[in-house]
């Protein structure tokens, strides 16, 4: 399985799971800073970031919050269905920048040392086998 299929099968699996209840969003302290979100409601924006991860647009305000993540982990430790959210907004983070092949959906800051500093992350992580598959 490679790292884009990774992200696909778990994108699907904890979208079917979440029920876009917006606990998530109401717990998280970057909320006041992504545009619209305040405006458009915890739960419409949850369904947007759940859209995300279901290969589907998004709305303006899910793409704001999931921009704005900065992995505090607040949402994880809220969500009553027990789903690492913060992974789900990791997922929605990976897609909206464009890691599966996709135009970026928001602007993304160019680091050309970004995928040497994953990489060298990633072997200080992975298990050699995992190393061969993924990098
Ligand atoms: S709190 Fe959990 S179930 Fe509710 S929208 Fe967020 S991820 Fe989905």
């Amino acid at each position: 399985m490679t790292l884009a299929d990774h992200i696909r099968a778990e994108s699907a699996r904890l979208a079917a799971l979440c029920t876009a209840c917006g606990a998530c969003v109401r717990a998280c302290p970057m909320t006041p800073y992504a545009a619209g979100v305040t405006a458009a409601g915890p739960e419409a924006v949850a369904f947007g970031m759940r859209d995300v991860l279901r290969e589907g647009p998004g709305t303006p305000e899910a793409l704001a919050w999931i921009a704005a993540c900065t992995r505090s982990g607040r949402c994880t430790e809220a969500c009553p269905e027990r789903l690492d959210a913060a992974f789900m907004l990791r997922l929605a983070q990976w897609r909206a920048k464009g890691a599966l092949g996709e135009p970026p959906r928001f602007p993304v800051r160019e680091d050309t040392q970004f995928s040497p500093k994953v990489k060298a992350f990633a072997r200080l992580t992975l298990a050699e086998q995992e190393q061969r598959e993924w990098l």
